[in-house]
């Protein structure tokens, strides 16, 4: 895709599922990677070799770089660390992917107050000081600056029993417009996906229970969970030149999830 080629890109959690996809669709568009993982670097690894095979196949230094960062984006330092390491290895940072998540399923009136910290302090705050380190790179090189928030279709949905997995998301629809308004005339764009379901670790326990994944998927009007390339390539679109316009927008890719399935037979 257009203006690809050449970019330094950062994506957290890229050890697994959507996060791998995008490292790997944006090493195959020519960006050299930097592939954050949080604590064991073996799916970052199994990342970085796929990418790489992808970008170059045989060809040995085909000219796409890739990098393994170990941070935890709930920790302030391991993110200042994390985009000096970027500009240092490849000579600046051109592309934020904000992706590392988790969710924490209880009873909203049970939570620990160290659970609910501990999945803002990653969906949401780990994803703003990700973009505040970014954002500040981009200004001091004065270059144009792409952030991609990976979102939820619960940026919208409620999710009960999941309330701060819900609440992370519908933050991160107002960093992306807030980050978008603010930075817009400075050449940095933001924008979103709202994945719905789609098949990756996070959702290990429907996937493996065909019941629990019919009921999921009856809930869907393309009647299928999505993957995390049909993710990949919504992002690579906009990180491109072909999405020089489009800023504070988050994209819906989820079969259909967010138009009400429940509407598809009419009522009276
Ligand atoms: P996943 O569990 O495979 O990926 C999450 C990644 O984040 C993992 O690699 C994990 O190691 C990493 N991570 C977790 N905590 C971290 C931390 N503190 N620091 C650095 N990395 C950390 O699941 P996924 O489905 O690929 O999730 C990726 C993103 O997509 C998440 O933000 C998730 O909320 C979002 N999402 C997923 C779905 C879905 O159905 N799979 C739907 C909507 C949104």
């Amino acid at each position: 895709m257009k203006g690809l080629k050449n970019k330094n890109a950062l994506i957290t959690g890229g050890s697994s599922g959507i996060g791998q996809a995008i490292a790997i669709r944006l090493a195959q568009e020519g960006c050299n990677i930097a592939i954050n993982y949080r604590s064991s670097p073996e799916g970052a690894e199994d990342t970085e070799e796929m990418a790489m095979q992808k970008a170059c196949g045989d060809i040995e230094n085909c000219g796409v770089k890739s990098l393994l960062i170990q941070g935890d984006v709930s920790q302030e330092e391991d993110i200042i660390r994390m985009v000096n390491t970027v500009v240092e290895k490849f000579g600046s940072l051109d592309i934020l992917i904000n992706n590392a998540g988790i969710q924490i399923e209880c009873p909203s009136h049970e939570i620990p107050t160290a659970d609910f910290d501990r999945v803002i302090g990653v969906n949401l705050r780990g994803a703003y000081l990700c973009a505040r380190e970014s954002i500040k790179h981009f200004l001091s090189q004065n270059s144009r600056g792409i952030i991609i928030n990976i979102s939820s279709v619960h940026e919208i949905i409620p999710r009960p029993m999941y309330v701060s997995y819900s609440i992370s998301k519908g933050g991160m629809e107002n960093l992306t417009k807030t980050l978008a308004l603010e930075y817009a005339n400075r050449g940095i764009r933001v924008n979103a996906i709202a994945p719905g379901a789609t098949i990756t670790p996070i959702n290990q326990d429907w996937i493996d229970d065909p019941q629990k994944k019919a009921v999921v998927e009856s809930h869907i009007p393309m009647g299928r969970a999505g993957t995390s390339e049909e993710m990949a390539a919504a992002v690579a679109f906009l990180a491109s030149d072909e999405a020089a316009y489009i800023t504070g927008q988050t994209l819906f890719i989820d079969g259909g999830l967010t138009l009400y399935a429940d509407f598809r037979e009419a009522w009276s």
